[in-house]
C-alpha cells in the first residue's frame, strides 16, 4: 500500500459512528489516513469534485439522499474512486445491491473493527487499481459480484473470500507467430490464468476470440473453480485465451500460433499441473497440436496434458458432445420437477457451435420442437420446429447459418424473446441483461454459455418465476467428461460411451439435486445455491490445507 496518507471521504450523518471510524483509522500507522468527514450528499459531491479522494466510506441513508440513489450519484461524480458502503444490519440487502451495482465492498456498522475496516479499504484501493486496463471486463466484474453475494450469504471466512476474488496465478505473453504471406510476423496477446491451486491440478479451456482479455479469462477461470467444486471434481479452475480472430487465420497459422502458445506456457501446464481443453474458437485439432508440442518437449507422448482431443490420440468417447448432452440431461431433470413436458415442448438455442448445435440436437431427440437457433450473424425461426440435422449439414458445408433456407430470418434480439419452454443461450456472455430480461418468454433458462446473464437480469427473472439452470451447473457436462478423459488417459483405460454418459448423468443429477435442496431450504435462487455448494467445498479445502508457511 502507498506510504503517503490515504484520503478517506467519510460520508456519514451519525456522529457516534463518525467518531468511531475516525478513531479506528487514526490508530493505524501503516498506512496512515487523512479522513475528511461530511454529513450530506451535496457536501460529498462537492468534495469529490475537487479530486484526490482515494476511497469513499458511504452511508446510503443521508439527510438529503436515500438508498441506492446516494450510491449512484456518488459513483457518477467520481467513477474511478472505490466506494465501501457502511450498512446497518437492516439495510444489508440494499448494501449488497450497491455492491452488485459496482461498490467495492460493504461493512456492517454493528460489526466493524479496525481489522475489518483496514482490510476492506486496502483491498478496495488495490482492486480499483487492478480493475484498470487488462483486468477491466464486464464478465470479471460479474464473476466477482456473484462471488461476493454468495460469500456473504454463506458467511464465508473473510480471508478466503479475499483470496478468491482474484486468481492465484495469471500469466500474459505477447506471442509472435508467422503469417502465411512473406515474412510477416503477427504478435498477439495470450493468457493462462489459474484461479485456485489448492484442489488438485487446474482445469479449463482455451478461447481464441478477438475480445479476449485478462479480465475475461480470469472470470472464466473463476467459473471453472465453481463448476469443478460443485460437481466434486478434483480440480481448481483455470482458463486460457488468445486475443485473435481464428476465423481470419489459415490452418497453418492456427497451428503455429497454438504451438507457440503451448511453448510459452509449458512451465505451468501439464497433466499434474494444469490441463487445457477446447473453448470458443478452439477444437480437437488445436488440442492435438498442444499435445504434440508438449510431448515433443518432454520426449514422450503425454495425452493427458489436454482433454477434448481426437479419439485416436486418447480422447474420450462422448467428450465432443458432452456439454450439450449434459445440458439436456439437466433440462430434462428440470422439466420433470416443474411438470413441463419436453416431448412436444418448445425450445430456442442461441449459438450453433459445439455447445449450441449439440444442445439443439439432443433437445430435438427428446421430442422438443426447436423453434429458433442462431449463430454470430443469423437467427432462424420456424414455429413447426427447425430440422436440426439439416442445419448441421448446412453448417458443415457453409460454416455459418447465413442464407440457410430452413427457417424465417429474425434478429438475435427477437430470438431471445421467442415464446418457448426452454431458452438455452449457448454463445457468449452478457446476452441477458436488465434491458431484455423483462421480455424473455421462457419457463426455463438453461445457460449453456458461461456468464450469459447479468446479476440485474437474474433478479428480474427470479421475480418473473423463470427457472434458472445456472452456467456452473448447466454446462458442467464438458468438464465432467474432460475429467473422465483425463482419468482414462492416466490409467490407459477406455470406457464405453454408455458408461461415460451414465456416469456424467449421475454426477450432474447429484449436483442439481444438492443445488435444488439448498435453494429450497434457504430460499435462494439456483445460481446462489449452486455457488454456495461450490464455495463451501473450496472454503473447506483452503481451511484444511492451511496457509503456507
Ligand atoms: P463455439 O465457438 O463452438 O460456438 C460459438 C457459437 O456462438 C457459434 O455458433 C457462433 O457463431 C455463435 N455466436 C458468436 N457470437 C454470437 C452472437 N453475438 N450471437 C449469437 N451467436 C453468436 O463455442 P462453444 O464451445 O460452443 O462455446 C459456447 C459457449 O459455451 C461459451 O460461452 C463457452 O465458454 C461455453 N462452454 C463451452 C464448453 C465446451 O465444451 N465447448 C463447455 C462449457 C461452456
Amino acid at each position: 500500500m502507498a506510504s503517503k496518507p490515504l484520503t478517506v471521504l467519510l460520508v456519514e450523518d451519525n456522529p457516534l459512528y463518525m467518531r468511531l471510524i475516525q478513531r479506528l483509522l487514526g490508530r493505524s500507522e501503516h498506512p496512515t489516513f487523512d479522513v475528511v468527514t461530511v454529513e450530506t450528499l451535496a457536501a460529498a459531491l462537492e468534495r469529490l469534485a475537487k479530486g484526490g479522494v482515494d476511497v469513499v466510506l458511504l452511508d446510503l441513508m443521508l439527510p438529503d439522499s436515500m438508498a441506492l440513489d446516494t450510491f449512484f450519484r456518488v459513483r457518477a461524480q467520481s467513477a474511478e474512486t472505490p466506494i465501501i458502503i457502511q450498512s446497518s444490519l437492516d439495510d444489508v440487502s440494499l448494501a449488497s445491491r450497491a455492491v452488485e451495482g459496482g461498490a467495492q465492498d460493504y461493512l456492517l456498522k454493528d460489526r466493524i473493527n479496525s481489522v475489518s475496516l483496514l482490510r476492506s479499504i486496502h483491498y478496495a484501493v488495490e482492486r480499483a487499481h487492478a480493475r484498470g486496463a487488462e483486468w477491466h471486463s464486464a464478465m470479471f466484474h460479474l464473476a466477482q459480484q456473484q462471488l461476493l453475494k454468495a460469500a456473504y450469504i454463506a458467511e464465508l471466512d473473510d480471508n478466503i473470500r479475499q483470496r478468491l476474488l482474484f486468481p492465484e496465478r495469471a500469466q500474459i505473453a505477447a506471442l509472435p507467430f508467422k503469417r502465411d504471406k512473406g515474412d510477416q510476423v503477427e504478435t498477439v496477446f495470450a493468457y493462462r490464468v489459474q484461479h485456485v491451486l489448492s484442489m488438485g491440478p487446474t482445469k479449463g479451456g482455451i478461447r481464441y476470440h478477438p475480445d479476449v482479455g485478462l479480465g475475461e479469462v480470469a472470470a472464466l477461470a473463476m467459473l471453472m473453480t465453481w463448476k469443478c467444486a460443485l460437481t466434486n471434481l478434483p480440480y481448481g479452475g483455470a482458463k486460457g485465451g488468445v486475443r485473435v480472430d481464428p476465423a481470419a487465420l489459415s490452418q497453418g497459422e492456427l497451428e503455429r500460433l497454438t504451438r507457440r502458445y503451448t511453448s510459452e506456457f509449458i512451465g505451468i501446464i501439464g497433466p499434474d499441473k494444469d490441463v487445457p481443453a477446447p473453448d470458443m474458437g478452439t477444437d480437437g485439432q488445436v488440442m492435438a497440436w498442444i499435445m504434440d508440442t508438449y510431448s515433443q518437449h518432454v520426449g514422450y507422448a503425454v495425452p493427458s496434458v489436454v482433454t477434448g482431443k481426437p479419439i485416436v490420440l486418447g480422447g474420450s468417447l462422448g467428450r465432443n458432445e458432452a456439454t450439450g448432452r449434459g445440458l439436456v440431461y439437466l433440462i430434462e431433470h428440470a422439466c420433470r420437477s416443474m411438470d413441463v413436458n419436453l416431448n412436444g415442448g418448445t425450445a430456442v438455442v442461441q449459438g450453433f457451435g459445439n455447445v449450441g448445435a449439440h444442445t439443439a440436437t439432443f433437445l430435438a431427440e427428446s421430442g422438443a420442437k426447436v423453434v429458433g437457433v442462431s449463430d454470430v450473424g443469423t437467427a432462424l425461426y420456424n414455429p413447426q420446429g427447425l430440422p436440426i440435422d439439416k442445419l448441421q449439414d448446412y453448417v458443415r458445408e457453409h460454416r455459418l447459418l447465413a442464407d440457410c433456407p430452413f427457417g424465417e430470418a429474425i434478429t438475435n434480439r427477437e430470438l431471445l424473446e421467442l415464446d418457448c419452454d426452454v431458452l438455452a443461450p449457448c454463445a457468449l456472455q452478457n446476452q441477458i441483461t436488465a434491458e431484455n430480461a423483462g421480455r424473455l418468454n421462457c419457463r426455463i433458462l438453461a445457460e449453456g454459455a458461461n456468464g450469459p446473464t447479468t446479476l440485474e437480469a437474474d433478479e428480474i427473472l427470479k421475480e418473473r418465476g423463470v427457472f434458472l439452470l445456472p452456467d456452473i451447473l448447466a454446462n458442467a457436462g464438458g468438464v465432467v467428461v474432460s475429467y473422465f478423459e483425463w482419468v482414462q488417459g492416466l490409467q490407459n483405460l477406455m470406457w464405453p460411451l454408455e458408461e461415460i454418459n451414465e456416469r456424467m448423468r449421475n454426477i450432474l443429477t447429484d449436483a442439481m439435486t444438492r443445488t435444488q435442496r439448498r435453494a429450497e431450504a434457504d430460499k435462494l435462487d439456483m445460481r446462489t445455491a449452486a455457488m454456495i455448494e461450490a464455495l463451501n467445498r473450496v472454503g473447506a479445502a483452503h481451511q484444511l490445507r492451511g496457509l503456507f508457511p
